[in-house]
């Protein structure tokens, strides 16, 4: 069958355009949005305001496909880690991570990575394809449907925050995850706050000098990792592209833009880059920027012999930044009992 197209694709503007195919009325897709994501009915038939007889045109032309759920684990803290198959039998992991200030959701872009950082895990697998953003509303919908039916059991329950921090490089699948966005932003849609929703990249510089044309409040993390480029060359191959000063000037240039905001700079913490002198450095480089620091405890990982600093380091790196006036916080952990860390349950899986 598949040449029906998926509806999960479409921004409603989008949606709208399409609609105007069959002369129907921006109205119509208003009514497709609130069932889906407001009634979470995917079934034609039971779009009842909308006439049989387009409901037909709908059913020969659409599809509404979400992804399943090929294994899942419920973590002692509530974490839940997914992992989603795709029609064509792909997999990626989706993750749930409960916060005091509400419940968020970490969605993959891309199957497999092409960035290739040297201590993560996810890269291991290259890069397969990029996910369509109905792909990753699936993955949103799927974690979404589990946490009010199996972790808080109330239909009430809802996700509050989405990070586009899983597998995959956001911004080498740019167009499809700001359309996901832009469903999740959608009153009529998710109806989630931008401020709420993060977008995550290791620093490609021409999809941030393209964010900052977005009217669009959406958050963006840098993974860092790293104060100088002898050692960022030597964890992540993308810094050979981009040097840190082009980086640091495309945030710069970000922060003063008239949509631009803070960014938060991730740093995870490993042994080789959490000295006293690699924060020195740190400072010095992220003072012209407007930004703050998440220091994330390294997750080892069985694929690389990297070591996670030792939590005095961690805390002493993080007491430094705040005394230079670099706000700096730990990363708080999740599910380190089932395997959350980026990228393992589905290489785990695939062996
Ligand atoms: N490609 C994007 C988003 C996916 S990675 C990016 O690089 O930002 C999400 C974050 O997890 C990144 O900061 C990444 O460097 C970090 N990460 C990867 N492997 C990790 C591990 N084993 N432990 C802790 N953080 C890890």
């Amino acid at each position: 069958m598949e040449n029906k197209k998926n509806l999960l694709d479409f921004t409603l503007e989008k949606l709208e355009q399409e609609m105007a195919l069959y002369n129907q009325k921006p109205f119509r897709a208003r009514q497709i949005f609130t069932w889906i994501y407001k009634k979470r009915v995917f079934d034609f038939d039971k779009m009842s305001d909308i006439a049989l007889s387009f409901r037909e045109v709908l059913k020969e032309n659409y599809s509404i496909v979400l992804p399943t759920v090929e294994y899942k684990k419920i973590s002692v803290d509530n974490t839940v880690k997914a992992l989603v198959k795709f029609s064509d039998g792909q997999l990626v992991e989706t993750v749930l991570m409960r916060y005091n200030y509400g419940d968020s959701v970490c969605v993959s872009s891309q199957v497999g990575c092409l960035m290739g950082c040297k201590f993560c895990a996810s890269g291991l697998l290259k890069k397969i394809r990029n996910l369509q953003s109905g792909e990753m509303v699936g993955q949103f919908l799927v974690i979404d449907e589990i946490l009010k039916k199996e972790v808080e059991k109330d239909e009430n329950a809802h996700l509050t925050h989405c990070v586009v921090m899983g597998t995959g490089e956001p911004f080498d699948n740019y167009d499809n995850v700001l359309d996901f966005v832009k469903i999740l932003n959608c009153p009529y849609g998710i109806d989630m706050g931008a401020r709420h929703i993060s977008i995550s990249t290791c620093g490609l510089v021409e999809g941030i000098k393209r964010f900052k044309q977005e009217k669009l409040q959406v958050n963006l993390a840098i993974s860092l990792h790293a104060p100088n480029d002898e050692l960022r060359d030597k964890l992540m191959p993308i810094n050979h592209k981009y040097s840190l000063k082009e980086l640091i000037s495309a945030i710069k240039e970000y922060n003063d833009s008239e949509n631009g905001r803070r960014v938060t700079y991730e740093y995870i913490m490993l042994e080789e880059n959490s000295t006293l002198d690699c924060a020195k450095q740190l400072v010095e480089l992220i003072k012209p920027t407007f930004g703050y620091v998440n220091l994330i405890p390294y997750n080892e990982v069985c694929e690389n012999s990297f070591k996670r600093a030792s939590n005095n380091r961690i805390f002493a790196f993080r007491d430094y930044l705040n005394e230079m006036g670099i706000k700096a916080t730990i990363r708080k952990e999740f599910g380190s009992d089932i395997d959350a860390a980026c990228g393992q349950l589905r290489a785990r899986y695939k062996k």
